[in-house]
């Protein structure tokens, strides 16, 4: 039978707008980028999505060519849409993407209106429904004019098949001639998806106060880095069941000396405050709220937890200054 959701799902995580927008998303978002692949049993998949709905995670973020194979995780997510959450779908805020590699040739990549368009359909077919709550151009493509990729975002919006429209990956400079192109055709820009962590602080640079000049929220990806920023490869051994052993985004290389030296540094710091390393990495990419969401990654249901754990935590100062020696420069 399909699954009846929790009652009480409002009360776990908190909600923040999304710049001056009229949408509030959960601090803690689920990405499907991994994990949600043919490589992994649709019962452990469908058992994640679940426990994230019941605790209000309600944002769930795709991508065309979240896989592996390219496509599948969208098709994950159909599955479980249809199963079980179809009658919640105006609960949740479901988002995806195109502008990486996704089909052989000269339209399945980069930014064009052909590729954007037609990606899009597929996406929705894959994910059986009729429209996303946001639509991404997932990076810049250079050797697409960025008025053609922008208008390509008003025309979807304007169809219906995405509700609102986002940026992902781009930098400073072109993110404000992409507001401004969009703000032009009346079109707001909801989000801005950049990586973001203690290991890596490239949006405090510009990006962030751009966004806060123009009042546009970023839903910042890899808040963990990946894994990194937990307990889990702390003794410099990679477990069997993590990330680093059976990805081709992350292995071993990552783990070293000046890896180790930040992340123990980090671990007392999150012993001092009581709380995980994962935890703490939350609590301080939530610091600020230009940033609206953390999207983060799970393997396993009780990551969520962590995370939401997480999203209430307030940092002292202390904490917070003790971490600039371990944290990215
Ligand atoms: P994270 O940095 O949150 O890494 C997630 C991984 O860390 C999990 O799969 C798990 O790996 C491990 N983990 C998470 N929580 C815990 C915990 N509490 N304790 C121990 N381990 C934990 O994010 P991702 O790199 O997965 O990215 C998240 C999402 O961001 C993607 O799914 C995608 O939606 C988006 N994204 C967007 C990009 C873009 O270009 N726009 C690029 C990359 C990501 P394991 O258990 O397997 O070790």
């Amino acid at each position: 039978a399909p699954h009846v959701a929790s009652a009480s799902r409002y009360d776990d995580v908190p909600f923040l707008r999304a710049g001056a927008s009229g949408v509030k998303l959960p601090r803690i978002s689920l990405g499907l980028w991994q994990n949600f692949g043919r490589d992994r049993s649709i019962e452990s998949q469908r058992e994640i999505l679940l426990h994230a709905f019941d605790r209000g995670v309600v944002h769930i973020d795709l991508a065309n060519n979240y896989g592996p194979p390219y496509g599948a995780a969208e098709s994950t997510f159909g599955t479980v849409l249809d199963s079980d959450l179809r009658r919640y779908r105006d609960e949740l805020f479901v988002t995806s993407k195109a502008g990486y590699d996704m089909w052989p040739g000269p339209y399945g990549d980069g930014g064009s209106r052909k590729y954007l368009m037609r990606s899009l359909e597929q996406s929705l077919t894959r994910m059986r429904t009729d429209y996303v709550d946001v639509f991404y151009s997932h990076r810049v493509d250079p050797e697409t004019p960025i008025e053609e990729t922008m208008q390509a975002l008003v025309d979807i919006v304007r169809s219906g098949k995405a509700l609102y429209v986002g940026i992902s990956n781009y930098p400073a400079p072109l993110a404000r001639r992409a507001h401004e192109l969009l703000a032009g055709e009346g079109v707001r820009l909801l989000l801005h998806q950049p990586r973001y962590s203690l290991f890596d602080r490239t949006p405090e640079a510009e990006l962030f106060p751009l966004l806060r000049e123009l009042q546009v929220g970023s839903a910042v990806f890899s808040p963990l880095t990946q894994g990194l920023l937990t307990g889990k490869y702390i003794d410099g051994v990679v477990p069997a069941d993590s990330r680093a052993a059976g990805s081709f985004f992350l292995n071993e290389s990552a783990i070293t000396d000046d890896y180790l030296r930040r992340i123990r540094g980090i671990d007392a710091i999150a012993r001092e405050a009581g709380v995980s390393i994962p935890q703490l990495a939350i609590a301080w990419v939530l610091r600020d709220p230009v940033v609206t969401t953390a999207i983060i990654g799970a393997s396993r249901p009780a990551q969520i937890d962590d995370a939401i754990g997480a999203s209430r935590l307030e940092l002292s100062t202390e904490a917070i200054e003790a971490l600039e020696e371990f944290a990215a420069p």
